[in-house]
């Protein structure tokens, strides 16, 4: 044997995911869900606490995070200080006066006032996701290694060789994968390896990302605490959100992409967010830059792209990791099912057109957020040049709510994404067809329904349950009483098949309403494959469901 040659560790895994970073651990999470072997590799052996990155799980990455028994552990494990975890505050400065105060802002109390979501949205530094999510990995029986760096991965005929380094004794080996999923990144060796080229602009703006720490800030009548606060003043705009007790987070919009923050008055910057004369202390001054890109294709092979190794864009609206999250659910429980022998490899070739799709919507949304917050924020900042925007009196009041209104009306839609959070409607050979009405999609709205393709309508049953929680890890038919000779033929279908699917009886009235047919197959990711009144061949549309056979000429009609 060749001595420079690495040792081959002999070790086979079903998946290898490249990146123990959010959207890796969040793969992982899922494999395990399906029984998978799975491996998580990521170079970093520590976490740095900033800068903290996301800040933001959307309501349907809470549903994720339920479904992985850790929505709870998530929402303990938050620093932001209650009181200040809801809603979106328009001021003038940390220490000045309301401009206005818009509590559905992101949907924080989504689940406690309505049917449509399991779990409300929740403000969580990404350092605190990670730890959070880590731990629920090793507890789910995945191996997870960091301080091991993937140099190389080679897809060939019998599966997938990946050379890793352990940073800790500088060994080079070898080890075997059915799958990798390159969860590595934007820099994703896995991406390159693939061949994958990437489409659309790079380094449109940047943005300051701020963290400075001011002791009672908290405690002083300034404006509503919210979970965002969005400045805005004759110095400039900035979004801000509380790490904790005394440290903030603010995004500088605006500033060219090769901005270099050593040269700019960074004390001055915080001195007008913070908006008085208080002792501060900068913990972190940087950059980002905002991108606009996406992966040609998901899929090479037996290799795969998700999260920020996919797709990046800016982070106004926070679309951007929470939408990884959804590449993971996507491909991990179809992974899951072609392991499992359930699912011909077809199936996996119905991840890229189902989540790229996604991707492009969302980059453009972020993108256009970032110039609508730049844009609103722009006519009234000189409007308010050379006035006292905390000014006492009635006029001066009117003046700020009049400002206000503006800048809710010109960036409503990074802070009310319903559309892109609840609706994500997927067209596959996964989805069978059906010509049900269905409402237009608006990135802002939200309206249930049981078309193939779209997130199961949530409704919280009579006992005071989620219907999610009631969801199989396989497939799930949701059947009303009417229907139980078709039931009892999806029952002898998937057993023969060997298709795991569980049948739930469909009692709830305000469920079959909103999914307009008594039989309704959902897939493990909680979004429906087929709808129908009855069905004769059982069998083919089950086919449809796990890609075994093309979508056409399968629909809810019969
Ligand atoms: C300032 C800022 C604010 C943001 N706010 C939000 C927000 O509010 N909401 C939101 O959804 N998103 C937000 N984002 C984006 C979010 O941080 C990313 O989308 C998220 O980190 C992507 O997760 P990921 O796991 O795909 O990639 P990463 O977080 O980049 O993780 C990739 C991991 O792979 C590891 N790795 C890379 N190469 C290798 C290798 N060769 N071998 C082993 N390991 C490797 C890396 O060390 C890393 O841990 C924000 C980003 C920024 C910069």
């Amino acid at each position: 044997m060749d001595s420079a040659a690495p040792k081959d560790e002999g070790s086979t895994w079903d998946v290898v995911v490249v990146g123990g970073g959010p959207v890796g651990c969040a793969v992982g999470l899922e494999l395990r869900r399906h029984g998978v072997r799975c491996l998580v590799i990521e170079k970093d052996a520590v976490t740095p606490r900033y800068p903290v990155k996301a800040m933001l799980l959307n309501p349907r990455t809470l549903e994720f995070m339920r479904r992985w028994g850790i929505a709870d552990d998530i929402r303990a494990a938050a620093t932001t200080p209650e009181g200040w975890r809801k809603g979106v505050t328009f001021a003038t400065s940390l220490t000045g006066k309301d401009l206005g105060h818009f509590r559905d802002g992101f949907d924080f109390r989504a689940s406690e006032e309505g049917d449509d979501v399991s779990e409300g949205a929740q403000v969580i530094m990404q350092p605190d996701t990670l730890r959070v999510m880590r731990a629920a990995l090793l507890e789910s029986g995945a191996t997870y290694r960091d301080g091991v760096t993937v140099d190389e991965v080679v897809d060939g005929p019998d599966g997938v060789v990946v050379t890793i380094t352990d940073q800790a004794t500088g060994g080079v080996s070898t080890l075997h994968a059915a799958y990798v999923v390159g969860a590595d990144g934007p820099q994703s060796i896995v991406r390159s390896t693939a061949g994958i080229q990437r489409s659309g602009r790079g380094g449109i703006a940047a943005n300051l990302l701020l963290h400075f720490r001011v002791e009672g800030l908290l405690d002083e009548a300034g404006p509503t605490p919210a979970a965002f606060t969005s400045l805005t003043s004759p110095a400039g705009s900035a979004l801000v959100v509380p790490i904790d007790r005394e440290t903030w987070c603010a995004h500088v919009a605006g500033h060219p992409v090769d901005v270099d923050v050593d040269k700019l008055d960074v004390e001055a910057i915080v001195r007008r967010i913070i908006g008085a004369d208080r002792p501060f202390e900068v913990v972190y001054a940087g950059a980002y830059k905002i991108h606009e890109r996406i992966a040609d294709e998901y899929r090479a092979g037996r290799l795969f792209l998700a999260g920020d190794a996919a797709h990046l864009y800016a982070p106004f609206g926070g679309h951007n990791m929470n939408s990884g999250f959804g590449d993971a659910v996507n491909l991990g429980w179809k992974l899951g099912a072609v392991v499992n022998g359930w699912a011909d490899d077809s199936l996996l070739d119905t991840y890229g057109p189902e989540r790229r799709p996604i991707a492009v919507t969302n980059a453009t949304e972020a993108s256009s957020n970032v110039a609508r917050f730049v844009g609103a924020a722009r006519g009234i900042i000189e409007e308010m040049a050379g006035t006292d925007v905390d000014a006492p009196g009635v006029e001066a009041e009117a003046r700020r709510r009049g400002w206000g209104d503006r800048l809710w009306q010109g960036t409503k839609l990074q802070y009310v994404a319903r559309g892109i959070t609840l609706d994500q409607r997927y067209v596959s050979a996964a989805v069978a067809d059906d010509d049900g009405d269905v409402a237009p999609w608006t990135s802002m709205t939200y309206t249930p329904s049981a078309k193939p393709g779209h997130r199961l309508p949530h409704v919280w049953l009579e006992d005071g349950s989620s219907l999610y929680d009631h969801l199989a890890p396989g497939l799930t038919l949701l059947a009303a009483p009417s229907a139980s000779v078709s039931a009892e033929r999806f029952r002898q279908a998937a057993v023969a098949a060997g298709t795991p699917l569980e049948i739930l009886e469909m009692n709830d009235l305000a469920l079959r309403v909103k999914c307009g047919a008594p039989l309704v197959l959902v897939r493990p990711d909680q979004h429906v494959a087929w709808r129908g009144h009855g069905v004769e061949d059982a069998d083919a549309v089950l086919a449809v469901a796990t890609a075994r056979t093309v979508s056409t000429g399968v629909s809810g009609a019969a």
